[in-house]
């Protein structure tokens, strides 16, 4: 039973003390104003309460009431006709009855309008029951039990519970009640009244549109204009109008009550002087029902124009029409001339006005007291001119549903907040009206009554808010095309979405510890917004039971008597304790818990606040110890855990950062390197600084706790320490050119810089990853502004990637090994750092951020709704952490290259007399770089590369193969053959790129190119072309020395392979295709079409019939031979399996954008159950099947970027490497 019935003590305003929010002090307690309901109004956003409420919806004062009644400036007039004398002695036979007379006005509550010049039936009443509705309406009719209680909300009637009510609040029903069902009943036709009910108290009101008098209102109108502007000599402009109207007054009482049926003649002096005649008057006298006639004259042949008086008869259906419409025509025009002597008496002098019949009293007062509107009910003029008028305001005076002449703070008070009680799903555009209407006041510096400010801060404690404060609170979660998620708060967005990106928004306040206190209550603010503004039960729960309180790090911490680097199992204890010990402070320990869960974002703590038992505890019973650990995300580390993980699986590489584990960072003293010493050594084609030694050493340092971390940790997943992620996702030269360049006169990197000029890298011959033509033609020199620094410029360097052909492997594949001295310049050598493990950084032009792969699932996860978004916020902020955690981004590769440039770097050997160019005994270049031959072969000569003029060709190291995923029905054997033998541009000529592997690497790194660019949108798109790929794939026929015979029988069928490729594709793809289909579609609508009229050409539609035939007949052979082709490569090489490698991890990218989605990683429990899997996802590692990680991906987003192998017989991967206490025991 609804809670606003009648009789409910507990909504009664007299109760409503026992509401909080208000207070006792409340401004709205000031308002008389009842029905509300407290919690309806803070549960506004419940759409099922709404329901269950069925108020009736927005209502509007009586003022505004009076004007949509009728038009505000026309007054209503009752109108009454008088018995008319006999004019004649007897009377005549057809003379009109006083019931007759009565009867001309339409309605007893009918009301004239002299403007209008017709009727308005208006009908007020306070009453228990309706009037008789015509249907029933589509909103909700007010609870009729309210209404009963009070007769009326203004005057002093005797009611039930007295007036409690400022005002009526008035709700319109339009077309509600049927006139012809009234007492006494409406008889000239349907007639349909609006009905307004007052929400508060037993009134109603009815109105219907204007009833139009005889004759048309704009007749009326002309025709009196007219005889204003063309006064008789004797009379004034507005006697002549009277005078005018008098007579046909005169001419429609003769034919009533004189019963004068002569025809009028309109030429004759005396009709000319009373009336005229022209347009207007024949018009009028069209309307009354005399028409026109031309009579002779006398017996001369001279004819005169004549009006006919009508029949009256009422025993003939003509008669009587003409007879009631004349009859209506006498009392409207004597009711108007009643009117508008009344109001003319001055401009008439002294004219002497006929006697009329009819009386017209101005019902304005009455009416407007009855519904309210009186001015002796509500005051006038207490609003400045300069508000009153202005216009930028009306619509929030009529959204409240009042007028601005009516203004008083108590009555904008009572207009709001009865707009919220009768309609809460609005409440904040109300609010949002209220508040204009109190800013613009403000601003035109009008008195503000302190109760209207009040109102304002009252209802802002109770989370009202604005269209702008909603938009304000989804920019601060992070929401915008612009902003940190990229997208915008719609109603694509699901609730998880929002409450995660306002937890993932707190979590990133705690990073200003001087702010947070103010940021948490913002975010807190804006949740609730959101929340209310998508009436989401959901979001409210997670608001009222995450937000906590404005409790600051250092309280909770104070509150808990614990020091903030307590471990979590003794702070759980502690917390335990100390519960038990004072219950009475068990909220406060609860919200300090909470609070110090925010801060370190633990997992383990937050559920233990949620669950009451510590999840510790529990995941380390259930979890084998010798699964492999999981690392907790952390901001925007995006694909880094796979990363981490990945080198964690390498045996060899995990040594050998191990060995650093207990090395102190701080302890190197670069001092000690001596400039001779930097030039001992080279990382990635250049030396580096001493900074950038300490630096890694320091990553190395953190990657080896890490790892120790997933050795023995107890837990399920592990939480990458910040340091860690920032400076593997932020390369050395970010991280100096985010440095204020004061600083650059006492760095030491500058001094190293300054040596390195002398000493670049040599530039290879050839390479595909930068522009060929500058490559090979016109080599720079040197220059400093390229040294240690990572080319900013890419731009221009992508751009010109992006011209290469489309399937060219993207990414740079060449290295320039130290070892190698060739020519080149040092721009290579730069751009070395990049490339070292092959980096698949290629960028199209519109080279910004969006366009790399990097993790920002917050897109993504709308859609499946499943994925919470990390939030990884890319404005670049000030702080150091920030740069990491909103810093630049950094594709998988990139990232990888600086992740192994700085094992790379941290483990060199400055010691002992070893350099760089003593190859393979770092273990990174060890594990991953084997060497290849390039050759650079005339494209026309191909046939005999023995005969060629000119070779190029060198040899190189790589850390990563290549493959171009564009298109579909390729295997990974046809994307390397693609790698191993190209076509590639130089100096503006196309040439032959073989390449062969001189040494295969123990690791091999396969980067499917996902990143595809296209030209015609110039967008960067994602492909998700699946690549088949088994566990094993032998590199036999990519190796130099393959069986010459073999090679070159694969090279012609390849050739013949890649030419029935290339027409399947174009006759299949492209801007026209498929042609097959569109040539049938052109045969079906040339045979069909009826639009334009072309001769019939039937050899045209038999041609392209057989075109398209052809056509299929060329895609059916060319795809046979194709699986053949394949099927002889296959074939062809079977029997070499002599460089075997297993696959043994595959990197996963799934989103269908290349700028954000979720990676995840895939590795092989080697060495001892290869068919085992492991999937990386975060901190959930879990064992999958085979089958799962080489499943055919068509169709899914989520698909390898990188697949990684390992030679047959080498054993360097240790995947799971847990330690495990049974076995020591066992061993023991
Ligand atoms: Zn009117
Ligand atoms: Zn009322
Ligand atoms: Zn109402």
């Amino acid at each position: 039973m609804p809670s606003n019935t009648w009789g409910d003590p507990n909504n009664e305003w007299e109760n409503l003390n026992t509401f909080d929010s208000w207070g006792e002090t409340g401004i709205a307690r000031k308002i008389k104003i009842d029905g509300r309901d407290e919690s309806e109004e803070l549960h506004w956003y419940d759409s099922s309460l709404r329901t269950w409420k069925a108020r009736p919806g927005p209502g509007v004062l009586p003022p505004l009431l009076a004007d949509m009644l009728h038009d505000p400036d026309h007054a209503l007039y009752s109108v009454s006709a008088q018995p008319h004398p006999p004019l004649v002695s007897p009377p005549p036979s057809h003379t009109p009855s006083a019931d007759e007379v009565r009867t001309a006005i339409p309605h007893p509550n009918a009301y004239f309008c002299r403007e209008h010049n017709g009727w308005v039936l208006l009908l007020w009443k306070s009453s228990t029951v309706l009037p008789p509705l015509h249907r029933n309406p589509e909103t909700p009719l007010p609870d009729q039990n309210r209404r009963k209680r009070t007769a009326s909300c203004v005057g002093d009637g005797e009611q039930p519970s007295g007036p409690s009510n400022m005002t009526h609040h008035w709700h319109r029903y339009e077309k509600a009640v049927d006139a012809t069902k009234l007492n006494p009943p409406y008889v000239y036709g349907e007639l349909l009244l609006d009905l307004y009910i007052c929400c508060q108290c037993s009134m109603y009101c009815l109105v219907s549109d204007v009833i139009p008098g005889v004759i048309p209102a704009p007749l009326v109108k002309e025709f009196t204009l007219d005889k204003i502007g063309h006064p008789a000599i004797d009379k004034t402009p507005k006697a002549t109008a009277v005078a005018a109207w008098e007579t046909v007054l005169t001419i429609i009482d003769n034919r009533l009550w004189r019963d004068e049926t002569r025809a009028l003649p309109v030429g004759r002096p005396r009709f000319q002087t009373k009336i005229g005649w022209n347009g207007h008057v024949e018009q009028v006298f069209q309307v009354l029902g005399f028409p026109t006639d031309k009579l002779a004259q006398g017996d001369s042949n001279t004819q005169e124009l004549t009006l006919q008086p009508p029949p009256i008869d009422p025993s003939t259906a003509e008669g009587k029409a003409s007879r009631t419409k004349l009859l209506r025509a006498w009392v409207e025009l004597s009711a108007w001339l009643a009117i508008y002597e009344k109001a003319n008496k001055e401009a008439m002098k002294d004219y002497n006005p006929i006697v009329l019949h009819v009386r017209a009293d101005s019902e304005r007062d009455l009416y407007q007291t009855a519904i309210g509107a009186h001015v002796s009910q509500l005051s006038r003029g207490h609003l400045p001119d300069i508000l009153a008028s202005y216009t930028a305001l009306e619509p929030s005076w009529k959204t409240l549903g009042m007028t601005p002449s009516t203004y008083t703070w108590e009555l904008l008070a009572f207009a709001y907040l009865a707009q919220c009680r009768c309609d809460p799903a609005n409440t904040m555009t109300y609010f949002a009206h209220l508040l204009t209407i109190v800013n613009t006041m403000l601003s035109l510096h009008v008195n503000v009554p302190g109760e209207l400010q009040g109102l304002i801060v009252e209802e802002r404690e109770r989370y009202r808010f604005t269209p702008e404060d909603y938009a304000n609170a989804a920019r601060l979660l992070g929401f915008g095309r612009d902003n940190d998620l990229g997208v915008e708060l719609d109603g694509e967005v699901d609730d998880d979405f929002i409450a995660q990106a306002w937890r993932s928004a707190r979590q990133r306040a705690w990073q200003d510890f001087s702010d947070v206190a103010r940021k948490r209550a913002q975010l807190n603010d804006a949740l609730k917004i959101v929340a209310e503004q998508r009436g989401s039960e959901a979001l409210l729960k997670v608001w009222s039971e995450e937000k906590g309180s404005g409790m600051s790090p250092e309280t909770a911490y104070q509150t808990l008597y614990v020091p903030k680097d307590v471990d979590e199992t003794m702070l759980l204890t502690v917390f335990s304790m100390r519960v038990e010990d004072q219950p009475s402070q068990s909220e406060r320990m609860r919200e300090a818990l909470s609070v110090i869960a925010e801060v370190t974002n633990s997992e383990r703590l937050r559920q233990f606040l949620a669950t009451g038992n510590d999840p510790g505890d529990s995941t380390v019973i259930n979890i084998s110890p010798e699964m492999p650990r999981g690392l907790n995300q952390l901001g925007n580390t995006c694909y880094l855990n796979s990363l981490l993980q990945y080198f964690y699986t390498i045996k060899d590489l995990r040594a050998a950062i191990a060995s650093l584990a207990t090395a102190d960072a701080k302890s190197f003293d670069e001092k000690k390197f001596t400039d001779d010493d930097l030039k001992r050594h080279r990382v990635g084609g250049r030396l580096v600084t001493r900074r950038e030694i300490m630096r890694s050493k320091k990553f190395v340092n953190l990657l080896a706790d890490l790892f120790w971390n997933l050795e023995f940790c107890e837990t399920t997943a592990v939480t990458p320490a910040i340091e860690l992620a920032k400076l593997a996702l932020v390369t050395s030269q970010d991280e100096e050119e985010d440095e204020t360049s004061d600083k650059a006169g006492t760095d030491s990197s500058n001094d190293t810089d300054a040596t390195l000029v002398d000493d670049m890298a040599p530039r290879s011959s050839f390479d595909r990853s930068s522009p060929p033509a500058t490559q090979l033609q016109s080599p720079k020199s040197p220059t400093g502004s390229v040294l240690g620094k990572r080319s900013r410029d890419r731009d221009g360097e992508s751009a010109m990637d992006v011209d290469t052909p489309a399937h060219t492997p993207p990414g740079p594949s060449a290295l320039s090994p130290p070892t190698m001295k060739a020519s080149g310049s040092g721009e290579e050598a730069a751009s070395f750092i990049e490339n070292a493990i092959g980096s698949s950084s290629k960028r199209p032009a519109t080279s910004d951020p969006d366009v790399e792969m990097q993790e920002d699932s917050s897109l993504q996860a709308p859609g499946n709704g499943k994925v919470p978004p990390p939030l990884p916020p890319r404005k670049a902020r000030q702080t150091d952490d920030s740069v990491m955690m909103f810093g630049r981004q950094h594709d998988v590769s990139e990232c990888m290259d600086n992740c192994m440039f700085q094992i790379e770097t941290a483990l060199l050997d400055f010691q002992g007399m070893a350099t760089s160019d003593d190859d393979k005994t770092s273990p990174v270049k060890r594990l991953f770089y084997g060497k290849k031959r390039q050759r650079l072969l005339s494209l026309s000569l191909n046939e005999d590369p023995l005969h060629q003029s000119s070779i190029h060709e060198k040899e190189d190291l790589f850390s990563h193969l290549h493959v171009n995923v564009a298109d579909e029905g390729f295997d990974l054997y046809d994307g390397l053959a693609r790698y191993f033998d190209d076509v590639v541009e130089v100096g503006g000529q196309k040439k032959r790129m073989e390449v062969s592997i001189v040494d295969p690497p123990p690791l091999l790194q396969v980067q499917l190119q996902r990143v595809q660019f296209n030209r015609e949108t110039q967008q960067a798109y994602k492909s998700q072309a699946y690549v088949k790929f088994g566990e094993t794939i032998y590199l036999d026929r990519f190796l130099d020395s393959a069986n010459p015979e073999k090679k070159a029988r694969s090279k012609t069928i390849y050739t013949e392979l890649t030419a029935a490729r290339d027409r399947v594709q174009r006759l299949t793809q492209g801007k026209h295709a498929p042609f097959a289909s569109a040539f049938a579609n052109t045969v079906d609508y040339l045979s069909k079409q009826t639009a334009i009229n072309l001769p019939p050409d039937d050899e045209l539609l038999v041609s392209l019939s057989s075109e398209e035939s052809l056509i299929e007949e060329q895609l059916r052979t060319d795809r046979e031979k194709m699986a053949t082709l394949k099927q002889q490569i296959e074939d062809t090489w079977k029997d070499e399996t002599s460089a075997a490698y297993e696959l043994t991890s595959v990197f996963i990218h799934r989103g269908s954008s290349p700028s954000w989605g979720h990676y995840f990683f895939y590795s092989r429990n080697l060495p001892d159950r290869p068919d085992e899997w492991f999937k990386y996802n975060d901190s959930d590692v879990s064992a999958v099947s085979k089958d799962e990680v080489l499943a055919d991906t068509t169709g899914s987003t989520a698909n390898p970027y990188m697949l990684v192998f390992v030679r047959k017989g080498v054993d360097v991967i240790d995947t799971v490497h847990r330690f495990n206490p049974d076995t020591l025991q066992e061993e023991e």
